[in-house]
């Protein structure tokens, strides 16, 4: 295989990135944007040893699983990378991934797999589900503002104001800003000068509540109080001496157009004068309106600021919460600890059956977030702690220890909800300690998970169920939850007896029999 060849290949697989995998003369190429089931001519840009990877020339056969991308960019955009394979297919692909992951890292047989794991739990409409977008801008070879999408690795903003994942407001919102910005000649941030102003516009919307926020990401450190004119239902742009500060030339006009929307509910800018790749910056001020907009999951509400982390995907993080509520099997009385906790998502739906909760979040942004949402949906039986659950929940075990020398602290039930590279091994000893009946486990990706479960099922727990729920139509990403079960409390109610006894019990009652 020479590199810039050009080969035809029956795409036979798919990668975890969503590329697709065929060979030829036994040699594996990955192609881009190639779905499975195609016959593709590509030319090859790469050689490895074992494999290399090669660029989609032109699809000689299109596999049955192909669809029309909804959006023209789909192949340029890093956003979506399998929204030329059908949704079906996507699914299929999905949990076979996490399946795939589980049998090949964690050791689990497919056939163990296939009894545990019910099927992939896919969404009604697989777009239009993503509740926030961040649309960079900057200038085009005329000199215009442009807002949209980075092209593949680059910083090069290809105008698009209608990505086909986000809610169809933000098209409103965009041009109106753009229109804006070249009628009032408001500038865009230039990353290479660092000069211009507009550098990111964040747009949020409350899937339940309807309610809209904008926030305006600046390249300036404050507002300028010179000569500015009054917004209405202005709360922070008022210096002491009744001036009113300018974050953007003539904001007034454009608030007061952004307000004819229905559903506007909080206009904010966040300065940002640091040259990073950091989009928000540190802090935000209200121009118009609230500082946050409300949304719910399940029946629980959540103030949703600028800075705060939310879920982007409202309706199906209330399936796959659901699914760990229901896998928790709570009846009151227990005692969880929701670990990775965030703004508490999951330990507010969990509080509302459980004894009490205990979140452990690194952020601490998050977690006074977590502790205003408890407060504000009246539920108490949270408590938050920041930190690291590595050591957050180690040092509450020693320290019980110490205190209690003839127990140890005993959770009935903990979750976890880590990052991508999964569980501290500090952390997963000490939940073993711990002794939980259930561990609920939600994972964004299965290859730790796959990690994480061997551990846990070499110390006494064993699978019982797991589901795979997909948040993400179109991308390649996917989240997993799974319930793992005490084998020791098991066997404790059931037989009291490990299974070695028991076998030789019934041979030696068959050997008498005989
Ligand atoms: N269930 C949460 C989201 C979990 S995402 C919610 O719905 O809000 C994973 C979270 O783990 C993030 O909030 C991240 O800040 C946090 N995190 C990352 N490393 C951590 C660590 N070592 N200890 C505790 N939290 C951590």
């Amino acid at each position: 295989m020479q590199k810039n060849e050009l080969v035809t290949v029956a795409i036979q697989d798919m990668g975890v990135n969503g590329e697709g995998i065929g060979r030829v003369n036994g040699y594996t190429l990955f192609i881009k944007d190639a779905v499975i089931g195609d016959v593709v001519e590509a030319k090859v840009t790469k050689v490895k040893k074992n494999y290399g990877y090669a660029r989609l020339m032109n699809i000689v056969t299109p596999s049955k699983h192909r669809v029309e991308p909804v959006c023209k960019f789909a192949r340029k955009c890093g956003g979506c990378q399998i929204q030329e394979l059908s949704y079906e297919k996507q699914l299929e692909f999905k949990q076979n991934k996490v399946l795939g992951n589980l049998e090949r890292i964690g050791g689990f047989s497919p056939e163990f797999l296939k009894a545990v794991f019910g099927g992939v739990i896919g969404m009604e409409k697989p777009f239009g589900y993503r509740n926030k977008a961040q649309f960079p801008f900057g200038t085009d070879k005329e000199g215009q503002p442009v807002t949209g999408f980075y092209a593949g690795r680059t910083h090069d903003i290809i105008a698009n104001t209608d990505c086909a994942l986000g809610v169809p407001v933000n098209r409103e919102i965009l041009e109106l800003v753009l229109a804006f910005m070249k009628k009032y000649h408001v500038s865009s941030y230039d990353e290479k000068t660092g000069e211009g102003l507009i550098r990111h516009v964040l747009i949020r919307y409350g899937f339940t509540t309807k309610e809209i926020m904008v926030c305006f990401v600046v390249n300036r450190e404050k507002a300028d109080f010179t000569n500015g004119k009054p917004v209405s239902n202005t709360k922070s742009a008022v210096n002491e001496s009744g001036s009113y500060g300018v974050w953007i030339p003539h904001q007034e006009i454009l608030v007061e157009r952004l307000v004819q929307i229905p559903g506007m509910t909080s206009i904010t800018v966040s300065p940002n004068p640091r040259q990073t790749n950091v989009i928000m910056g540190e802090r935000y001020e209200v121009l118009w309106g609230q500082p946050f907009i409300t949304d719910y999951i399940g029946a629980v509400k959540y103030q949703i600021s600028p800075l705060s982390f939310y879920q982007v995907n409202p309706v199906q993080t209330e399936k796959l919460y659901g699914l760990a509520l229901e896998y928790a099997d709570l009846k009151g009385q227990e005692t969880v600890w929701d670990l990775y906790c965030g703004i508490g998502t999951i330990s507010l739906f969990l509080a509302q059956k459980a004894g009490m909760v205990y979140g452990v979040e690194i952020v601490p942004q998050a977690v006074e977030d977590a502790r205003q949402n408890a407060e504000i949906n009246g539920i108490e039986n949270v408590e938050f702690y920041v930190g690291k659950a590595e050591e957050v929940l180690p040092d509450y075990y020693k320290k019980y220890e110490k205190e209690h020398p003839e127990e140890y602290a005993h959770a009935d039930v903990i979750v976890v909800d880590p990052p991508r590279k999964g569980c501290d091994t500090e952390l997963l000893k000490t939940m073993v300690d711990m002794q939980p009946e259930r561990i609920v486990y939600v994972s964004c990706d299965s290859a730790t998970l796959a990690r994480d479960l061997k551990y846990l099922c070499g110390e006494g727990y064993e699978i019982k169920k797991g589901r795979v729920v997909d948040q993400f139509g179109m991308s390649v990403h996917v989240e997993t939850v799974c319930l793992l079960s005490n084998r020791k409390a098991d066997s404790h109610i059931k037989l009291s007896l490990d299974m070695d006894e028991y076998y030789d019990i019934m041979d030696k009652e068959k050997a008498e029999k005989k």
